[in-house]
């Protein structure tokens, strides 16, 4: 490939050094993408935004230089953190999306033909608009549907202060640093908990436990505090480095984390939700069942 890619926007991050996008989550260890081109670079009100294009993955967003979601595997994140909770919850009408400015969540949700209404509460508008034009595959028409309402704010104040009402909240956020990092709070579990109608359930995006153990406690402990029943499911994300990523379950009701898979298929049926690329009901029922480690990190057990 010849010659550096040409960046827009301000300047180029160091961590794009010549062709290749160096990601640098975890300290002493890095993945690198080929760069084929930048498409579009600018540090918004709230972090540095880059999209590029690669030869194995599409075209990937980065967030203060975190992969955040990549076009050709995004489908397995998006589905198992949407399609889990809702087909789970069983009559969730009322889905509440906190981040996920890409649109990939909110494109599944809106598949469920009981879903009423989608509000996603995204903190920062120019992730929206760039997904909107540079990757466009992952929100598609989601945005356009008439049952999406997107606000643009905070997603802990939003919790803390709406008086709307949930059946399933599912957080979709970076990491525990910068603007998600409220996300990961135990005031802000317990806003999800006030805003969920009896019944709800919340999913949250909880890392790699082979790379970030500590999310594992930490997040435990948090949603302990507000919620009944707190666990975890897993995926396996090609471009979350470190092995299957953990997704946070917590509700009130420790049933819901176990659906009988053959109860699952039939409300997939019934929802309308035809091709799925990762998501089945037997797996939906195989994603709790977790590594020893795991459970290690969770003090031994799920649940209260
Ligand atoms: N799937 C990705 C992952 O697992 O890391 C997350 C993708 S999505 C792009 C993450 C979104 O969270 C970003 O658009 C970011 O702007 C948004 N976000 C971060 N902090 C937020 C906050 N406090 N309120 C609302 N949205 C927030």
């Amino acid at each position: 490939m010849s010659g550096r890619p040409a960046a827009a926007g301000r300047g180029k991050p160091d961590y794009m050094p010549g062709d290749w996008f160096q990601e640098r989550l975890f300290p002493h260890v890095r993945q690198s993408f080929e760069v084929t081109r930048v498409l579009f670079r600018e540090r918004t009100e709230h972090q540095d935004l880059v999209i590029f294009e690669t030869p194995t993955y599409g075209r990937v967003l980065a967030l203060d230089n975190v992969i955040q979601v990549t076009e050709r595997d995004e489908f397995v994140y998006h589905e198992m953190m949407t399609h889990v909770p809702i087909l789970a919850h069983g009559r969730a009408r009322r889905v509440l999306v906190i981040g996920g400015g890409d649109g990939g969540i909110l494109r599944e949700a809106l598949r469920h033909r009981g879903v009423e209404r989608v509000t996603m509460v995204e903190i920062d508008r120019a992730v929206v608009d760039m997904c909107l034009e540079h990757m466009p595959s992952i929100p598609g028409k989601a945005f356009r549907d008439r049952r999406t309402d997107l606000v643009i704010a905070d997603g802990a104040r939003f919790v803390a202060e709406t008086d709307q009402r949930f059946d399933v909240v599912i957080v979709d956020s970076t990491d525990p640093f910068g603007p998600g990092e409220v996300l990961f709070t135990e005031a802000f579990y317990r806003g999800c908990h006030r805003v969920l109608s009896p019944g709800g359930i919340l999913v949250n995006q909880n890392g790699v436990p082979f790379m970030q153990p500590g999310e594992i406690a930490m997040t435990m402990k948090r949603r302990r505090r507000a919620f009944r029943d707190v666990g975890f499911y897993v995926a396996a994300v090609p471009s979350y480095y470190g092995g299957f990523m953990t997704l946070g379950w917590a509700s009130d009701n420790p049933r819901l984390r176990a659906v009988p898979a053959a109860t699952i298929a039939r409300r997939m049926e019934a929802s309308g939700l035809r091709r799925t690329r990762y998501y089945t009901p037997q797996l939906h029922a195989a994603s709790f069942a977790l590594p020893a480690f795991v459970l290690g990190h969770m003090g031994g057990r799920g649940g209260r």
